[in-house]
C-alpha cells in the first residue's frame, strides 16, 4: 500500500507527481519508456509563473524563447476575409505573453525537479488495470506487480487506461485534419513574433525558437500533409516558403517532418472515487491557441491546491481530494474546450455567414480594447 500512484511520464505527469510528492505523500509514478517527445510548447506568463514557482525550471530564458506578439494573417481566398491582426505584449503592459519550449527540455527539467524527493518512487512500467474498492484501487501492472492507494491521478495521455478503468464518462470526436510539426531554419529573423497564416482547412503557424529558426505546427486535411510529406525535405522546404508568403525569405527543414491526428476529448468530471485526471487524460484540443499543456499545467495547479485543503492524514483522504479536485476544475475545462472547439470550428467553416461572422470578430477584435482584454485573458488562462 502506497498513499498514491501517478500513472505517465508526459509533462503532466512530471509535473504532477512532484506536486503529490510534495504534498508530503509516498508516491509512486509509473513512467513507460517511450520516444522523446519532439513537440514544442507555448506556455503563457501563468503557466510559466507556476513552473518558476514550483521549482519546475529555473530562469525561462535558459529553456526557451519569448513570445512578444501573436500576427494573425488571414491567407484564405474566402469571399468574406478577416483583417490582419496583432497583438503585442506591450500593449498589455507585460515584456512578453509567454514562451516557447522544446518539450524535450522542459521534460529534462522536471525530471531534475523529481530526483530530489525521496518520497517519490519510479516504475518504468505501464497500468494494465485498475479497480475502485471501499479503501482506495487496486493497480495491476504490466510488469506483473500489483499496487494499491487511496489517490491515483491519471496522467497517462489521451488514450488513458485510468479514464477507462476508472468509469470516467468521455466524449470524443475526431477530425479528418492532422497537424505536421517539424523545426525550420528562416533566411530571414522571426523575432519573438508567433505568426498565424490562416488556410481555408486550418492554420500555418510560425512560432519562434530563437533567432532564424522557428517551430512550424501546419493543420491541414490528413491526406494533404500526407502527400506533401511524401514529396520530401526540398519540395516541403519549397512549399512552407509558399505558404509563409515569402516572408522569412527561404526556408530549411531542420527536423524530420511528424504528423498528430486531431482529436478533441472532455470528461464530465476530472475526479471522482479517489482518482483524478490530468492534461489529456482530461481534455485534448487540436494545438490552436496553444491551450493544451497550459491546461494541464492548471490541472497540476489545482491537484496542489486540493491536496493543500484536504486532510491528507484522515482515512479515504482520496476521495477527497478528487471531490475538491473535479469542483476547482470544472468551469476552466468548460470555458476552455468551449473557447478552443469554437475557434477550430469557425476557422474551418466554408459556410458563408460564418465566415462573415469570424470575420467581424477578428475586426472588432482589432478594433475594440474591450473585447481585446477580453481576448486576451482567455488565451492566457486569467482566471
Ligand atoms: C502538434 C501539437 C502542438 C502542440 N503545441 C502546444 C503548445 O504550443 N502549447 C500547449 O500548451 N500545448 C500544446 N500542445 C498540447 C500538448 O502537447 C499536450 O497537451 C501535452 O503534451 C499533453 O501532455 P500529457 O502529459 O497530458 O500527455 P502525453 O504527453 O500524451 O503523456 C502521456 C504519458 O502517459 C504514458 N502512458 C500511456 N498509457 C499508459 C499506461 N497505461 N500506463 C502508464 N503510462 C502510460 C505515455 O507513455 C506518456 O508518457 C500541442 C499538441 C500537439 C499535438
Amino acid at each position: 500500500m502506497t498513499d498514491a500512484v501517478v500513472v505517465g511520464g508526459g509533462l503532466t505527469g512530471l509535473a504532477a507527481a512532484v506536486a503529490v510528492a510534495r504534498a508530503g505523500l509516498e508516491t509512486v509514478h509509473l513512467v513507460p519508456k517511450g520516444p522523446p517527445d519532439r513537440r514544442t510548447s507555448a506556455l503563457m506568463l501563468p503557466s510559466v509563473e507556476y513552473l518558476t514557482g514550483a521549482g519546475l525550471i529555473g530562469d525561462p530564458a535558459s529553456v526557451g524563447h519569448p513570445l512578444t506578439q501573436i500576427r494573425i494573417i488571414d491567407a484564405t481566398r474566402r469571399l468574406i476575409r478577416a483583417p490582419e491582426t496583432l497583438f503585442d505584449s506591450a500593449e498589455f503592459g507585460m515584456s512578453a505573453f509567454g514562451w516557447n519550449f522544446p518539450n524535450v527540455k522542459l521534460s529534462e527539467s522536471f525530471d531534475a525537479a523529481r530526483a530530489g524527493l525521496a518520497n517519490l518512487t519510479t516504475l518504468e512500467t505501464t497500468l494494465d488495470d485498475l479497480e475502485i474498492g471501499a479503501g482506495g484501487a487496486a493497480l495491476r501492472l504490466a510488469n506483473g506487480d500489483t499496487l494499491s492507494a487511496p489517490l491515483v491521478v491519471g496522467a497517462d495521455g489521451k488514450k488513458s487506461r485510468v479514464r477507462e478503468t476508472a468509469g470516467f464518462r468521455a466524449r470524443e470526436h475526431g477530425f479528418t485534419q492532422a497537424a505536421l510539426v517539424c523545426d525550420l531554419g528562416l533566411e530571414r529573423p522571426i523575432g519573438g513574433t508567433s505568426i498565424e497564416f490562416h488556410y481555408e482547412n486550418g492554420p500555418f503557424t510560425l512560432v519562434p525558437a530563437g533567432g532564424n529558426r522557428a517551430n512550424l505546427v501546419w493543420i491541414d486535411d490528413r491526406e494533404v500533409l500526407k502527400s506533401a510529406q511524401e514529396g520530401g525535405k526540398e519540395k516541403l522546404a519549397a512549399l512552407f516558403a509558399e505558404k509563409s508568403q515569402r516572408l522569412f525569405g527561404a526556408i530549411e527543414l531542420l527536423t524530420q517532418a511528424h504528423m498528430f491526428l486531431l482529436s478533441t476529448l472532455a470528461v464530465d468530471v476530472a475526479g471522482q472515487d479517489g482518482v483524478v485526471l490530468v492534461g489529456e487524460a482530461a481534455h485534448a484540443f487540436p494545438p490552436i491557441g496553444a491551450q493544451g499543456l497550459n491546461l494541464g499545467l492548471r490541472d497540476v495547479a489545482d491537484l496542489a491546491a486540493s491536496l493543500a485543503a484536504v486532510d491528507l492524514e484522515a482515512p479515504g483522504f482520496g476521495r477527497a481530494v478528487s471531490a475538491d479536485y473535479a469542483t476547482r476544475r470544472a468551469a476552466d475545462l468548460a470555458r476552455t474546450g468551449t473557447m478552443v472547439d469554437t475557434l477550430f470550428r469557425s476557422l474551418l467553416s466554408d459556410f458563408l455567414p460564418a465566415q462573415a461572422a469570424r470575420a467581424t470578430g477578428l475586426w472588432a477584435l482589432k478594433l475594440v480594447p474591450g473585447l481585446r482584454k477580453a481576448a486576451f485573458d482567455t488565451g492566457m488562462g486569467v482566471r
